[in-house]
């Protein structure tokens, strides 16, 4: 009877640790969108902390340079829906 439990599902993979706390040579920087670009989402957004798997330190400095790179048109505000 109440074995209709919904199956827990994650859309995408997440890593245990915040991978700028593992790895020490990856260095948060708003000049590069391809790293950048792992954190944000097609449409834009900014992949929030519980599936990027980062720390708090580091989600809000990826923030500052996510919003940086925005201001310097490395990355988009938003992607148009086509
Ligand atoms: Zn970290």
């Amino acid at each position: 009877m109440s074995n209709n439990r919904p199956q827990k599902r994650r859309p995408f993979p997440r890593s245990k640790v915040c991978r700028f706390c593992a790895d020490s040579g990856l260095r948060m920087d708003y000049k590069d969108p391809g790293l950048l670009r792992i954190f944000i989402t097609e449409r834009g957004k900014i992949v929030p902390r519980r599936i990027s798997g980062n720390c708090a330190k580091h989600q809000r400095q990826l923030t500052t340079a996510i919003k940086r790179a925005r201001n310097i048109a490395l990355l988009p505000f938003t992607v148009p829906r086509r």
